[in-house]
């Protein structure tokens, strides 16, 4: 279903803000979305998604949505949760259905944010509607979407540059080359369709020739997605490993994993135990391994069953995650995947503040306060914490953050992972025969997989893999020519 029509309509209208407590705002927005079976809560505000429905609803699209948004309305008689800009139309449901009157609820035109200065100090406190923390792909879509629904956000980004996990250097030698998050596929749809809203072209990573299989020292080509098993009882092993974690992700909901029905069970068990239990051979098992180390740069006794096979079954399933072709390698961007959080950022404008290092966020107030490491001060009602969850350890939180959010925080490292791109004169490895898709099975070897990393004209030639490689990369394609890179480009994310 598309909404795009209908968003176009309301937007459109006179747009107020209704100002109230924000007490309920997060939940019945979860609620809705869920309701609804729409994208994740984290994606859209309350009053996007009302003016959305109502939109779609007006055009015959979803009177049964519409119902239900009436009755979930009127949960909020006790007290009102609608925050934000929305339409006159909602606007009016919202009172209708809640049976608040129009002084109550306070309807205010919309105005640009306040800009004042805190109690006394020099500092100037900026008023906004939301502040998002984090100018990666994350934080900046969340600014975009909440500007796009009228309000006014804020994004506080620690670097001097956007784009966070993705991070493409320029220059003579290389070109463009992504040292960050660099491929999607065909279930990344909300990034396809940034890139095609903002002319950024997407390439297919190339795959014509064979793929290699390297393992107990020995090279074998073959085409598909995953290598193949000779040995019938391996072959058996692997078939049932990808059905069986398949099938144990049909179980968990997309929204909310934690109410799969085996979810506390699922949670205890590692993916090495779960691995240890479905696997009969040594093949599928070292197979397995590798799996989980490419997917989620991290050790499979390092990461819960339930959180694992959550994530597999969101990027479609083991086949497509581990795909090239129609799947999570597909493609890259042409000039790369920068481009995407820059051109955000250039839409929010000044709303992007650079080099504003967060530190503290205090709600003990009516607004909460945000503090970055230049002691500049913002206030908002809200703030979207957009940052990988390890490093809410950095920020002091007053009052302090409840004691499963805090012990959750701990508990998530970031994965571990060196990128690194050997540039050569030529694409020797195509002469052969070979993509320069590589899966590596070798204890010793400092690489698992690889992909070529030529441009899409066929400049550059290139493989993308990780460090002490040359020699790995000489063993497996059989040639001498892998020893004789002329570039090599390292990223270090840990
Ligand atoms: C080497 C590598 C390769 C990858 N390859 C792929 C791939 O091919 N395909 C794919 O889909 N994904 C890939 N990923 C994952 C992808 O890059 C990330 O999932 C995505 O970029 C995360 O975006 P984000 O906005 O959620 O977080 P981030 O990009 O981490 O953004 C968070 C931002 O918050 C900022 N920040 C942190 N703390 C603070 C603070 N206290 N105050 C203010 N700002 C703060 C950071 O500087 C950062 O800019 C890869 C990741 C890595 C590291």
């Amino acid at each position: 279903m598309t909404h795009a029509g209908s968003d176009v309509a309301v937007m459109r209208e006179r747009r107020y803000r209704v100002r109230c407590g924000p007490e309920t705002f997060p939940k019945k927005a979860g609620e809705l979305l869920e309701m609804a079976g729409w994208s994740s809560p984290g994606e859209l505000s309350l009053p996007q998604l009302l003016n959305r429905a109502v939109g779609a609803a007006a055009e015959g699209e979803t009177p049964v949505l519409l119902r239900q948004l009436r009755d979930t309305c009127s949960d909020f008689k006790k007290g009102p949760a609608l925050s934000g800009s929305v339409s006159s139309e909602v606007r009016g449901l919202y009172c209708q259905q809640a049976g608040l009157r129009r002084a109550r609820v306070g309807v205010t035109r919309t105005r640009p944010a306040l800009f004042t200065r805190s109690h006394g100090d020099t500092m100037e406190a900026n008023a906004y509607d939301v502040i998002v923390i984090g100018g990666g792909i994350s934080g900046l879509s969340a600014a975009k979407l909440l500007m796009e629904s009228g309000l006014n956000p804020v994004v506080l980004e620690a670097r001097d540059r956007v784009g966070g996990r993705t991070y493409t250097v320029q220059n003579k030698q290389t070109k463009w080359v992504d040292l960050g998050g660099a491929y999607i596929g065909p279930t990344q749809n909300r990034i396809l369709r940034l890139a095609k809203q903002y002319g950024v072209q997407t390439y297919k990573v190339n795959e014509q020739e064979s793929l290699v299989h390297h393992v107990k020292g020995k090279s074998y080509p073959y085409k598909g997605s995953f290598p193949p098993v000779w040995n019938p009882l391996a072959l058996l092993d692997y078939n049932n490993l990808w059905r069986t974690m398949d099938k144990m992700g049909m179980e968990i909901p997309k929204e909310a994993p934690w109410r799969a029905p085996h979810a506390e069970e699922w949670d205890k068990m590692t993916m090495q135990e779960l691995f240890k239990k479905v696997c009969w051979t040594s093949v599928a098992r070292r197979f397995a391994t590798l799996f989980v180390n490419v997917n989620v740069t991290s050790e499979p006794h390092e990461v819960s069953a339930l959180w694992f096979l959550w994530y597999v079954k969101q990027c479609g399933g083991t086949m497509r995650i581990f795909s090239t072709t129609n799947g999570g390698q597909e493609r890259k961007f042409v000039g790369g995947s920068s481009q995407i959080s820059e051109c955000m950022a250039r839409e929010l404008g000044d709303r992007v503040k650079l080099d504003s290092a967060v530190y503290s966020i205090d709600q003990t107030g009516d607004m909460v306060l945000v503090k970055t490491l230049h002691e500049d001060t913002y206030k908002a009602k809200y703030v979207i914490l957009a940052i990988p969850p390890g490093l809410n350890l950095k920020i002091h939180f007053k009052p302090e953050l409840p004691p499963i959010r805090n012990q959750l925080i701990h508990r998530v490292p970031m994965g571990s992972v060196i990128k690194c791109m050997v540039y050569y004169r030529e694409n020797f490895w195509r002469k052969k025969g070979y993509c320069g898709s590589m899966v590596i099975e070798d204890e010793e070897a400092p690489i698992g997989l690889t992909l070529d990393d030529t441009k899409p004209d066929g400049t550059v030639p290139a493989i993308m893999g990780k460090k002490r490689i040359c020699e790995i990369y000489a063993r497996v394609l059989g040639s001498d020519d892998a020893l004789h890179q002329t570039v090599m480009n390292f990223t270090f994310f840990l």
